[in-house]
């Protein structure tokens, strides 16, 4: 990563605004606190999902055009969380793009492990330019926890979309929003950081 972290906030600051997306305490948030108290419930019932405090405090969260980072995240230092912050804001293009289909889509399966590997995608992309790697945790459980709730065959899916998406990417091959404004901005801001090669 060759991008100061002061540019990277800057970057993150850009992004937010470029996708009409902000940032609220999870703690706070009183959605949040509902959401939290249900996933306590359904863990009686032994549902592969996090506990009321593993959700509160170590998951990110993305609600339409909201992201709630887990407690104890920097909210105005988001730079430091520029791969997650890819992953969020790819759901938030993703209810904008049409937010009634969005929220139909995530109810299903298949449906969800789609957006995810897009999501997944995005933070790839980004990742991509800013290092010239392809990230070592791709698709892992804590980062697309919004997978926790997928069977094995969609699980499946996620990484069967991923992997193809690895091999375009590694060509420089973009096809997220976000993967594209992240190489756009570096290109006019911090050209001399730029670690992998894009085609725009
Ligand atoms: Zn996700």
């Amino acid at each position: 990563m060759k991008l100061s972290l002061p540019l990277l906030n800057a970057l993150a600051v850009f992004l937010l605004s470029r996708f009409r997306a902000v940032v609220r305490a999870k703690g706070d948030a009183i959605e949040m606190q509902i959401i939290a108290a249900v996933f306590g419930v359904a863990q009686l019932f032994g549902a592969g999902i996090p506990s009321t405090d593993e959700f509160l405090t170590r998951y990110w969260t993305t609600l339409g055009p909201v992201v709630y980072p887990p407690a104890g995240v920097d909210r105005s230092a988001m730079g430091a969380h520029i791969r997650v912050l890819c992953h969020e804001l790819t759901h938030v293009v993703q209810f904008w793009r049409d937010p009634l289909d969005f929220v139909g889509r995530y109810l299903t399966s298949k449906g969800r492990a789609e957006l995810e590997a897009e999501a997944e995608r995005g933070a790839c992309e980004a990742w991509w330019i800013l290092t010239g790697e392809i990230p070592a945790d791709l698709g892992a459980v804590d980062i697309t926890r919004h997978g926790y709730a997928l069977d094995d065959s969609h699980a499946d899916l996620t990484r069967d979309l991923l992997e193809q998406a690895v091999t375009s990417v590694r060509a420089g091959v973009l096809s997220t929003d976000v993967g594209i404004e992240v190489a756009q901005w570096v290109r006019a801001n911090a050209p001399e950081a730029q670690a992998g090669t894009v085609i725009l």
